[in-house]
């Protein structure tokens, strides 16, 4: 019910992460039925998450419409106006991981809505609503674009699947929003029982969403580190060792955002030193780039700034 209220969603069903959940919605919504989903977003995300394979473990059948780089709304109706397709549901999936570009259309939410079978959007990464108002100054210019469950909702869609660990900060899990009845379709089913996450879960994802209502952005880890401000960064970079300072950026999403960056700054030296970082006590987590180690601030807790000083420091030469 928070995580519904959030979103401005009527209800509200948590699985263990989002290919669960798109898997019960066709499974409880459409088996032995067609749905129809653009041949321009049959996406694999990572991890073996592929479309066509979901749809078919369902039971559901894919019924693939338009072009790789072209689809128009005139294509799905023509798909829901045969019979032979028994269209029960279209089906938006955002292209998380990659993007069309040139010669291309393609049909939105909005659009498909207007269609006589129910809308459901993949949006994956699960931004709660365009507008942050957990962000006392509201959406970061580097989030543009990004599809958000309240607006989607609004745009007619009857229910929105995402993921509780990218955008929305929380813990691995499915998030399943939208009409009332819909939702309570897939939890009555049988798949449900087999996908429901455990009460550690629902716990954390419960904190979140009382978070999200309170307005409070900096509760929340990935909104907390993602909106600290440049000059911020660079004051304690200087702060830690004003030698090594440099500009860099930050890659939300764990490669669910492609072209997304978080302009940052960090530390950096020459050559490869992640070994070293992480074999010191405490262990520190750098990464490599363009042959540089850098430690990208953005990602240190304040409080760890001395740690970060002193394995840096420790380093061989
Ligand atoms: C990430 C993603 C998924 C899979 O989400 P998991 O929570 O990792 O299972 C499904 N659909 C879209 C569009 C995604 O971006």
């Amino acid at each position: 019910r928070l995580i519904a209220r959030a979103c401005g969603a009527e209800a509200a069903l948590v699985v263990n992460n989002c290919a669960a959940a798109v898997l019960l919605v066709l499974a409880a919504l459409a088996s032995g039925r067609g749905v129809a989903v653009s041949r321009g977003e049959l996406v694999e995300i990572g991890g073996g998450f592929r479309i066509p394979d979901v749809m078919a473990q369902s039971g559901a059948r894919l019924i693939e419409v338009g072009t790789t780089n072209r689809t128009r709304l005139a294509d799905f109706s023509a798909a829901i106006a045969s019979p032979a397709a028994d269209v029960a549901l279209t089906l938006n999936v955002h292209r998380s991981n990659y993007r069309i570009e040139g010669f291309t259309e393609s049909t939105s939410v909005a659009d498909l809505s207007g269609l006589d079978v129910p809308v459901v959007a993949d949006i994956g990464s699960g931004l709660l609503d365009a507008a942050c108002p957990w962000l006392a100054d509201g959406p970061p210019s580097w989030l543009r674009g990004e599809p958000a469950a309240r607006q989607t909702l609004e745009a007619g869609a009857a229910l929105v699947t995402f993921s509780g660990d990218k955008l929305l900060g929380g813990p691995q899990a499915g998030i399943i929003a939208g009409r009332a009845d819909m939702v309570a379709a897939c939890a009555e089913h049988p798949l449900a029982r087999a996908l429901r996450p455990g009460s550690l879960v629902l716990h954390a994802l419960q904190d979140l969403a009382l978070a999200y209502l309170a307005r409070d952005g900096d509760a929340i880890p990935f909104w907390r580190m993602a909106s600290i401000p440049v000059d911020v960064l660079r004051t304690r970079a200087l702060g830690i060792r004003a030698d090594l300072v440099e500009d860099t950026v930050s890659v939300p999403g764990g490669g669910t955002l492609p072209g997304v960056e978080i302009p940052s700054v960090g530390l950096s030296m020459p050559g490869d030193r992640v070994g070293e970082l992480r074999a010191g006590n405490p262990p520190v987590i750098a990464r490599v780039a363009d042959g540089s180690t850098i430690l990208d601030l953005r990602t240190v807790h304040p409080n760890d700034d001395a740690v970060v000083a002193a394995a840096v420091a420790a380093l061989a030469g």
